[in-house]
């Protein structure tokens, strides 16, 4: 989508510090991290929010959070504990509307309200 913040970031023409990429997904740093560890793993497909997945996304849904776990991993914090966050609408926090998935952690995270 021409308008898309995230699509702008998949192809190239807005920067960002990429941290994991292929032919699905890339994840990136948060610009504005709520944690030591603040990755998003965005899918190349723009999907504007959770409520828009078929059934086809399936296997996309699925290796998004294969992908947050590898990320986890790499940074350290899949033991001690992470978070991972979709942010479905307004009511939510969403304000990019691109799905992404949030990858928190690096410090002890709250009991609730995941992110914010
Ligand atoms: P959400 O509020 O769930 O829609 O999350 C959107 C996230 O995108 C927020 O955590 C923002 O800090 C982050 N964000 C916004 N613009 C950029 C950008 N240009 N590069 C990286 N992250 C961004
Ligand atoms: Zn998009």
């Amino acid at each position: 989508m021409s308008d898309c913040l995230f699509c702008k970031i998949i192809d190239g023409e807005i920067p960002s510090t990429k941290v994991y990429e292929d032919d699905q997904v890339l994840a990136f740093e948060d610009i504005a991290p709520k944690a030591p560890v603040h990755v998003l793993v965005v899918p190349k497909k723009h999907i504007p929010t959770l409520n828009d997945v078929s059934v086809d996304d399936n296997a996309l849904l699925g290796h998004m959070l294969q992908t947050a776990a590898e990320i986890a991993r790499e940074r350290g914090t899949h033991e001690t504990g992470y978070r991972t966050v979709f942010n479905v609408n307004a009511g939510a926090g969403q304000t990019v509307f691109h799905i992404h998935l949030h990858v928190l952690g690096g410090q002890q995270l709250g009991a609730c309200a995941a992110e914010r």
